[in-house]
């Protein structure tokens, strides 16, 4: 028979694939001997065979029973007691932490009977009351679906009619009239009265959360997270325990280490006579945590061992909900928390000085994505700004944008390519359409813990939180500052999250401290002095020692050859030279189509070749000692010429004034008609442009060898490699490549400088050739993935026209989780790759084989090339940093050196 539940004792924190994060955790707690109430996990198992038959596997109930009576005996309550009612919570619990995106009910046990027993044994029958309709509100909405806001208005009457907005004032006489009419709702709404039975209630429960696995938040997270759709969520059944039995009790939120700014020292809120749900959902503002000391000083002391144990086994900042009753502390969850990037880098390095993780254990500590976050551009401080007020420092960054004060409208105005700043009262898990579209998210309301700080810090979004000076109304769409100006939906603010300033209008941004590293104007000192510099400094250090792969640039110009050297490029693996058709050599392209005679041809190339060397001499200058691997032309040649529909309207102005076109535009005009293709990115481009246009990849070659004996007779020492795109077969290599080896013994001889060594490769980036690239290495002296292309042709997705267009519904649908075009589609895509790499150094032992598309700088893809044995991958610049250190974290055996 199938193990479906689990008791704490059977579980612990490597489990979490089984019990989700917060049973495995809460089992590891309990193993540590920390003070958990008595619990039990329902595994994912059970969730994922929920959602598959859409009932749960008949064993399961009687599992469940089974665990209910060993709590039973082991705290001397009941369900369903009418005395003394044992209570119990049903909590969701995924692999990875999906903060307030499933669903949670809490008080099972309760019903009209019990509340009476909870009323007598508490002597608190106001709290018994307050707990049967949290109950019925929770049931109501999450069990039965039924619309939240009904039993929100009821409560909002309850309060109006007392003159009250703090649910606090409400007596034990008012709590039974709402208990009375929340069963109405119920009843009316769902057919049925609400179950008095509570292994009933329990059961509905367990099935709501698995349910809420699929609900459409959860959906939209796992997209933005990546996190795969296939899990499940554990349910984790949890003896209640109450921190709303007054002034003695309350619940709180706490981090080792401060999850925003990486600062050392604990950290985090405490809400005295509350329940966790109101802490996490920032409604009352809460107190520190060292304030908490001056309220509960045994159960706070307590609580500082109890993290310094937990940081001190899970060796990381962990994150902790507690909830104190009667004096009593209660762990509710641990877990390793969520951090800004910013905390990451500095937290790692803090463990490695603290001497409780290595260093290769804290370059897995960190990742790629985290550093891109911390290449984004900040407030420059020198620019003029008017502050309007401040809240916390939730998420940093620096965000500017258009206010506004709706999710799904910030979605639609992001959609249309605005820039908007989400301001909310406070969020809570439905805005999170408008938490991802906005740049940047400000509450007036809430602390570091509510969710929009969670929610926002998990996403790496800028956000600041509780910004209480500032009166935001999201009915009427306004922000009132504090001098009375009201700002509306529309009007600009600036947020920086790293500070918790907010300013009207929008400031200036400039390179972060992290970018200036990179680019080598910080002086020694000056990195040492900055903590986060010098732990992105540190661990960089660390992936460039451990790394197999080698890091390339993508670059076209002497200017960025210089830039990527300087972000750590250790050549260039891709150099695309189209861009050296453009511009004032626009006119000598159209010679070259236009040539009616081989003489002009040639003289149209010749024009062409001294312009082509002088960009090449730059470039192997910049990336001097480097491989530089260059590329010929590879896009269709009519690119260069003007649209066909410029020329049509051009045709018909002049036929409208009774002219006609001059004598070279009617020829480019029949040129343009001629080359016209249906599928230009399968029609005449790459090789095929070097077999049909006599002359041009020979030019080509002519210039990149003739700008290398320059550049060794300037004592450089360049390391060209051609490289020719898009082959399908290898005859198209071996024709290119002795016209190419017959133009380098003429350039050999001509200027003396021995050019005949300089390696000739391809590009593949069609099926084709991955399938056949054991012939093709027959004659290729290197491979370079053009993943971009690979995944187009593989796939037959049109590059420039898919992602924008039904890649969402796919995504949706759960064809892919991630745009196959961003990620390596490693199923598909990779498997090409793998056998072109395999039988490529079968024909050739040692092949040199490197990745020049987009993937080259993804770090997901970067951990799959690495564990294919490529050589390196090449990628943006501005990305090389990312893949340095991706490709540092690849080589490690650490756990987490896998991706994530
Ligand atoms: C590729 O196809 O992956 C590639 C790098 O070439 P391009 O993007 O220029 O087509
Ligand atoms: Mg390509």
């Amino acid at each position: 028979m199938t193990k479906f539940v689990y008791a704490l004792s059977e579980g612990n924190k490597d489990l979490k694939d089984l019990l989700g994060g917060k049973g495995a955790n809460l089992a590891e707690m309990h193993n540590m001997g920390l003070p958990v109430p008595p619990s039990f996990t329902i595994t994912t198992e059970a969730c994922k065979a929920y959602l598959a038959e859409g009932a749960e596997p008949p064993e399961m109930a009687a599992q469940i029973d089974e665990h209910v009576e060993k709590i039973e005996q082991e705290i001397g309550k009941k369900l369903g007691d009418p005395n003394d009612p044992l209570l119990v919570s049903v909590r969701s619990g995924a692999k990875f932490s999906m903060p307030g995106m499933m669903e949670t009910v809490l008080n099972i046990g309760l019903n009209d009977k019990s509340v009476e027993g909870l009323a007598a044994v508490t002597g608190n029958p106001r709290f018994a009351y307050d707990s049967y309709r949290r109950l019925l509100q929770m049931f109501g909405k999450t069990v039965l679906d039924i619309d939240g806001e009904k039993f929100e208005s009821v409560l909002d009457e309850a309060k109006d009619a007392k003159g009250t907005k703090n649910d606090l004032d409400l007596d034990v006489d008012d709590l039974k009239k709402i208990v009375e009419r929340f069963k109405a709702i119920i009843a009316e709404e769902h057919d049925t009265p609400f179950p008095q039975e509570p292994k009933e209630q329990l059961l509905e429960a367990v099935r709501a959360v698995f349910r809420s696995w699929n609900s459409e938040r959860a959906v939209l997270y796992r997209r933005q997270e990546r996190i795969p759709t296939d899990l499940g969520t554990a349910v984790n059944v949890c003896t209640m325990v109450f921190g709303n039995l007054g002034q003695t009790s309350g619940t709180g939120v706490a981090f080792t280490r401060d999850p925003a700014s990486g600062h050392q020292g604990v950290y985090g809120d405490y809400l005295q006579n509350a329940q966790g749900e109101d802490v996490v959902a920032g409604i009352r503002n809460t107190m520190s945590l060292a304030d908490m000391e001056g309220v509960d000083k045994a159960a706070y002391d307590e609580l500082m061992g109890i993290m310094a144990t937990l940081e001190g086994h899970y060796k990381d900042l962990c994150d902790i909900e507690f909830t104190v009753q009667d004096n009593k502390l209660w762990m509710l969850q641990t877990r390793v928390g969520k951090r800004t990037a910013e905390a990451a880098f500095k937290i790692a390095c803090q463990l490695v000085d603290e001497g409780s993780i290595s260093e290769a254990e804290a370059l897995q500590r960190v990742n790629g994505d985290q550093l891109v976050q911390l290449m984004f551009p900040r407030f420059d401080e020198s620019a003029p700004k008017e502050k309007i007020g401040k809240g916390m420092n939730a998420s940093p960054g620096a965000a500017v944008g258009e206010l506004c004060f709706n999710s799904p409208k910030a979605a639609e105005l992001a959609a249309q390519g605005r820039k908007v700043i989400l301001a909310r009262r406070e969020t809570n898990p439905d805005d999170l359409v408008g938490m991802i579209a906005a740049q940047g998210i400000l509450t007036s309301r809430g602390g570091k813990t509510s969710h929009a700080a969670v929610v926002a810090r998990g996403m790496g979004k800028t956000c600041v939180c509780g910004a209480e000076e500032l009166l935001i109304d999201v009915n009427a769409e306004t922000m009132t500052l504090p001098d009375g100006t009201v700002m509306k939906a529309g009007e600009v603010v600036s947020i920086n999250g790293t500070t918790g300033d907010v300013f009207k209008g929008e400031v200036a941004v400039v390179d972060p401290p992290v970018v200036q590293y990179f680019e080598g104007t910080l002086s020694e000192s000056e990195i040492e002095q900055d903590e986060l510099v010098h732990a992105v400094h540190r661990l960089m250090t660390i992936a460039d020692k451990q790394r197999a792969l080698k890091v390339r640039a993508n670059a076209d110009t002497g200017e960025d050859a210089l830039r990527a050297r300087r972000f750590g490029a250790q050549g260039i693996g891709l150099c695309r030279t189209e861009h050296m058709f453009l511009g004032d050599r626009r006119p000598l392209v159209e010679k070259l189509i236009l040539a009616e005679t081989p003489q002009e041809k040639q003289a149209a190339l010749d024009a062409l070749a001294p312009k082509q060397k002088g960009d090449f001499v730059e470039i192997l200058e910049a990336m001097d000692g480097l491989p530089v691997t260059i590329r010929l032309l590879d896009p269709p040649l009519h690119e260069f010429l003007p649209a066909q529909s410029e020329l049509i309207a051009q045709h018909a102005m002049a036929q409208a004034r009774g002219m006609d076109l001059k004598e070279d535009q009617k020829k480019i005009m029949a040129a343009v008609e001629r080359m016209h293709e249906q599928n230009p990115m399968l029609g005449l481009r790459g090789v095929r442009l070097g077999l049909v246009i006599a002359g041009l990849f020979e030019m080509q070659a002519q210039a990149i060898l003739e700008a290398t004996a320059e550049r060794k007779k300037a004592g450089g020492d360049p390391q060209p490699e051609i490289m020719i795109p898009l082959v399908a077969a290898v005859q198209e290599l071996e024709i290119m490549k002795d016209a190419i080896r017959k133009v380098a013994v003429e350039v050999s001889e001509k200027t003396g400088v021995d050019l005949t060594q300089v390696p000739i490769g391809t590009m593949i980036e069609l099926p084709r050739a991955a399938i056949t690239a054991g012939e093709i290495a027959e004659a290729a002296e290197f491979f370079s993935f053009g993943t971009n292309d690979l995944t187009q042709t593989t796939w037959g997705f049109s590059r420039d026209d898919v992602e924008g267009s039904f890649f969402s519904n796919y995504i949706e649908r759960g064809i892919f989780g991630v745009s196959p075009f961003e990620t390596l589609d490693q199923g598909g895509v990779g498997k090409l790759v793998e056998i072109a790499a395999k039988s490529g150094r079968e024909t050739r032992p040692g092949l040199h084989l490197g990745v020049c598309g987009e993937h080259g700088g993804d770090p997901a893809s970067v951990h799959f090339f690495n564990a294919i044995g490529l050589d390196y991958v090449s990628c943006s610049p501005f990305r090389v940093p990312v893949a340095r250190l991706e490709a540092g974290r690849a080589s490690g055996t650490e756990e987490g050196s896998d991706f994530r």
